[in-house]
């Protein structure tokens, strides 16, 4: 079995040396009780929960996948995968950030992402169960009736049912304007739901006794495009008015998908035969409402890199240090032994510290963006809010685009470590890179991420989030001007953000000439700020652990780190400064 320890010091680095997040979460309103101490007891025990309970289920589950039996139409979970599921339910787990009245335990969003981390490392097609549950939970309060809150959301929230999100048809993917499911009125108020959606996470499983569908339909008098959409909710078992389960619905699953990784995640093609469904939010709206609860899904989905990331190189660590292969260039270091370990070849170790930048420095990123997310909920005031709010809309793209991909390259140079014995399927790394590979692509494509960057958040929006992030790198690089331990980071971090403001604006102007240009640049655009706002985190780190109280190990760590990250990964700007100005031209038509 690989191994996994849930990261609990560098989490805990990232949340209060770095963020600051206790003095910023007890100052919010309501967080008065959120000190350090509750906080870090309850990453203590999420650790407990992944490393003992979900990541023993994680290659099994992988070797195993879903079962889909066709008779009875019905999913059935890799074994263990119910065991687990009732552990995090009798942890408390579902309901960690769900307000109190719908029977949650209210705490930051930023702890949800903490410990959404660890377990997505523990088992990654696992927590897609969970995952989905919270979307639908984010749904419900925000477009629910108190009704259907009362019945649909707080089982959910207190773990008995789950929840999915019904976008995908077979032609509507990225572009959800041209979905088909159709919604007809009954008598009684309620709806016919009728369509087939397919890659549904979550559509069926044995895990809990009801399922909450939230399903995108249209309405018979619905405008055509992305304005004609509505949301509706729709029961796998229909409920009375005690909340008691009533008859079958009918909304079955047809298949699950033989996929690349994920494998314990049932992925289903979900058909709706004139089901009963309950519109939610207001009609036409349903994509609107969607978008709403975006920034949590997409974040959630940039952690599943960093989890990935962290696991494998934990691993890959663990191996460089006991494989015993060739010497060293300048002579032998364990000249006891038959060979020295991998660790004295400097291209492995530029495979460990490439995946070291990219873990630590996604966990401050997204640690951050979620930080904000709090502040945008509960901030004291209405500019910090909303200054909070825009900061993460413009980070989330960021979040998700560039951290999932990063998250390829650090699992891939995780297996390489391994050299070919990463390539076996019993060693568990090839399972991390399989894995990893959905994450570009669900929940947004990297290339719709880099288009709502670069179209909606630096054009549409006037940039307004990327003069609040320039701005606060800008004043970080001004307080540590003088600061000698700091000089090789803040002159480097000055530049890169100065020609990230340059790039920005001439691009803006291009866009303006010839929209096709937005097209040409975005993903190069994406990898660029990814890599100025990863050495923020850097050069922030390292002022946090000269500041702190902390081994001088740990400090050096993270100093070598940002030394690496600054030589070796932050040029990389450059190719992508190159890309982005050879422009449009340089793509040409393909017929
Ligand atoms: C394992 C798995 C689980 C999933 N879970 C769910 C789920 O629970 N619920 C759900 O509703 N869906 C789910 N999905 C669907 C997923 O969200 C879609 O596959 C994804 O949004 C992309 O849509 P598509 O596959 O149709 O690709 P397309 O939209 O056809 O895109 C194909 C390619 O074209 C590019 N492209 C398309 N449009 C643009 C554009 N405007 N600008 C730039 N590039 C563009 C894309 O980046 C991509 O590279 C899941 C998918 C998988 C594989």
């Amino acid at each position: 079995m690989t191994l996994y320890h849930a990261p609990t010091d560098d989490q805990r680095f990232a949340l209060f040396d770095l963020l600051g997040a206790e003095a910023t979460l007890t100052q919010l309103q309501g967080g008065g009780e959120h000190t350090r101490d509750l906080l870090d007891a309850v990453l203590e025990e999420a650790g407990k929960l992944a490393e003992q309970v979900l990541a023993p289920t994680n290659e099994a589950g992988d070797a195993e996948g879903c079962h889909f039996d066709k008779d009875s139409r019905s999913v059935t979970t890799p074994k263990g995968f119910k065991q687990a599921f009732k552990a995090f339910v009798d942890g408390g787990w579902p309901g960690l950030t769900a307000k109190e009245q719908f029977g949650g335990q209210a705490l930051p969003g930023v702890m949800g992402i903490a410990t959404t981390e660890l377990f997505q490392a523990g088992n990654l097609g696992w927590s897609l169960y969970p995952l989905l549950s919270e979307g639908a939970c984010h749904a419900l309060e925000l477009h629910g009736t108190p009704a259907q809150q009362e019945t649909y959301m707080k089982p959910i929230v207190a773990g008995r049912w789950t929840g999915t999100m019904c976008l995908t048809e077979p032609q509507a993917g990225s572009d959800l304007g041209l979905l088909k499911t159709r919604a007809e009125p009954n008598a009684d108020g309620s709806y016919a739901i009728t369509g087939t959606k397919i890659f549904i996470s979550a559509g069926d499983h044995d895990l809990a006794e009801n399922i909450v569908h939230l399903v995108l339909a249209r309405l018979p008098d619905a405008p055509a495009g992305s304005r004609g959409i509505s949301m509706f909710i729709v029961p796998k078992f229909m409920v009375g008015a005690d909340g008691a389960l009533g008859t079958r619905n009918n909304a079955y699953p047809g298949a699950i998908e033989h996929k690349m990784g994920i494998h314990g995640s049932a992925t289903c093609v979900m058909n709706f035969d004139g089901a009963t469904g309950y519109l939610i939010g207001k009609p036409h709206k349903g994509l609107a409402a969607m978008f709403t609860m975006m920034n949590a899904a997409r974040l959630s989905v940039g952690v599943q890199g960093l989890a990935l990331a962290e696991r494998a190189w934990q691993n890959s660590l663990n191996y460089a240090r006991e494989r015993l292969q060739g010497r060293s260039l300048s002579g032998a270091k364990l000249p006891e032994k038959v060979a020295d370990n991998l660790l004295v070849q400097p291209d492995v170790r530029r495979m460990l510290l490439t995946q070291r930048a990219f873990v630590e420095g996604s966990r401050a990123l997204l640690y951050y963006t979620a930080l904000q997310t709090d502040i945008e909920a509960r901030g004291s005031d209405e500019a910090a809010r909303q200054k909070a709010s825009e900061l993460v809309a413009f980070l989330i793209p960021i979040a998700k685009g560039f951290v999932t991909e990063i998250a390829q390259e650090a699992t891939k140079e995780a297996l390489q470590i391994y050299g070919g014995h990463g390539y076996i399927a019993e060693n568990g790394m090839e399972q991390f890179v399989r894995d990893a590979r959905i994450i570009t692509l669900y929940e947004g494509t990297t290339g719709i991420q880099a288009a709502d960057l670069l179209g909606r958040k630096i054009l549409q929006l006037q940039g307004v989030g990327f003069k609040h992030f320039a701005g606060e790198i800008g004043a970080f690089c001004k307080a540590h001007a003088g600061d000698a331990k700091l000089a090789a980071f803040i002159a480097p971090l000055g530049a890169a953000v100065k020609q990230w403001g340059e790039l920005t604006l001439a691009l803006a102007g291009r866009v303006q000439a010839n929209p096709e240009e937005l097209g040409a640049a975005a993903v190069d655009y994406l990898w660029y700020s990814g890599y100025v706002t990863l050495a923020y985190f850097w050069a922030r780190s390292v002022a946090a652990a000269e500041a702190g109280n902390h081994p001088a190990a740990f400090k050096q760590a993270k100093r070598d780190t940002a030394t690496f990250y600054f030589a070796r990964l932050l040029p990389r700007t450059l190719a992508h400064k190159v890309a982005i100005e050879a422009g449009v031209a340089s793509i040409p038509d393909i017929a």
